[in-house]
């Protein structure tokens, strides 16, 4: 597929220098500021350099619009927040992408302007028509319950029935690790261990994970907050998805478009590499603590977040107010 290819100038990314001090230690919060700042309280700089280009808006969920709870299922979004989201979405494109399935991520965000893509990208809708990218094996066209024309993409479809079975097994090995939760995400599997008790039960979570994965070569484990995933061996995640988005929406060629992610973990680093790769955008983490990332940009919470979702609806509807 033709990415967007990076620009030779008009760079607006910093460059990134080792989180870890001379000893290798992690930094304080406040020199990894230094590194990232703050896209709260270096709006007008960001602002700046977005006036006149077209800002197509990335968002993870949890962590990022959710907090993160003790209960997967629970992690509802604020009024405020969805009120903000729908907000930016009226201004520009912009996508959810998130671990969860596709339904699931739709449920808590109940938007209708927004696009969504699941299972770390692996499941995603646009409006039919927009899309260049041409995969006659993983696109299906469909109707959504609107009426509209659309296309999905599933780049790991051969994978559904075994993921079945991973689910199935994993459910009967863990009974045992009270507080595991075992999410069918579609095309990834989520075993959730913020509620497992003590350090002990977590390790042996880990060893059956890792010991029932061994008899499935086709698929990897990755870490996040508090979770494991299992996901099928292939190369897609939620970098490519903000490619195969940006291509969908008509920007592949633009060299105006600034793509801006804003994500919370491991798997969110994917589309801020993509969006260094590109050369313009805003890659922006939602982290409280010092972390090794490709982000440019930093936010301290969902909270934090809100705000700057506000302010920057706020910038297109009056930039010059909201510049002043
Ligand atoms: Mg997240």
């Amino acid at each position: 597929m033709g990415y967007l290819s990076p620009p030779s100038t008009h760079s607006n990314m910093k460059s990134i220098s080792p989180t870890k001090d001379e000893k290798g230690e992690l930094c304080s919060y406040d020199s990894w500021l230094g590194k990232h700042p703050s896209a709260l309280d270096n709006f007008e700089e960001v602002m700046n350099i977005a006036e006149g280009k077209e800002i197509v808006v990335f968002l993870d969920y949890d962590g990022t619009l959710s907090p993160i709870v003790d209960d997967p299922d629970q992690a509802y979004m604020s009024d405020a927040m969805r009120s903000a989201v729908r907000e930016v979405a009226y201004c520009f494109p912009t996508a959810i992408v998130s671990g969860r399935s596709k339904d699931k991520v739709y449920e808590f965000v109940k938007l209708r302007n927004v696009y969504y893509a699941g299972s770390h990208g692996m499941d995603i809708s646009t409006p039919l028509g927009s899309s260049k990218y041409e995969d006659q094996k993983h696109q299906i066209k469909a109707v959504d319950e609107k009426g509209n024309h659309v296309v999905h993409f599933h780049p790991a479809t051969d994978f559904l029935p075994t993921i079945q079975e991973i689910i199935k097994v994993l459910k009967e090995k863990t009974t045992r690790i009270k507080g595991s939760i075992i999410e069918d995400n579609m095309f990834c599997v989520t075993i959730h261990y913020r509620r497992v008790k003590n350090d002990e039960d977590v390790d042996v979570l880990r060893e059956i994970v890792k010991s029932i994965m061994k008899g499935y070569p086709n698929f990897n484990i990755s870490g996040g907050r508090k979770v494991m995933e299992i996901r099928p061996n292939v190369n897609w995640d939620k970098g490519r998805a903000v490619g195969y988005l940006l291509e969908s929406l008509g920007f592949d060629n633009s060299n105006n478009v600034l793509p801006m992610y804003l994500g919370d973990d491991k798997t969110d680093e994917d589309a801020f590499k993509v969006i260094r790769q590109i050369g313009r955008g805003f890659p922006i983490i939602v982290s409280s603590i010092a972390k090794d990332t490709e982000a440019s940009y930093s936010l301290r919470d969902p909270a934090d977040v809100l705000t700057f979702l506000i302010r920057l609806a706020k910038w297109k509807k009056e930039p010059v107010t909201e510049n002043k």
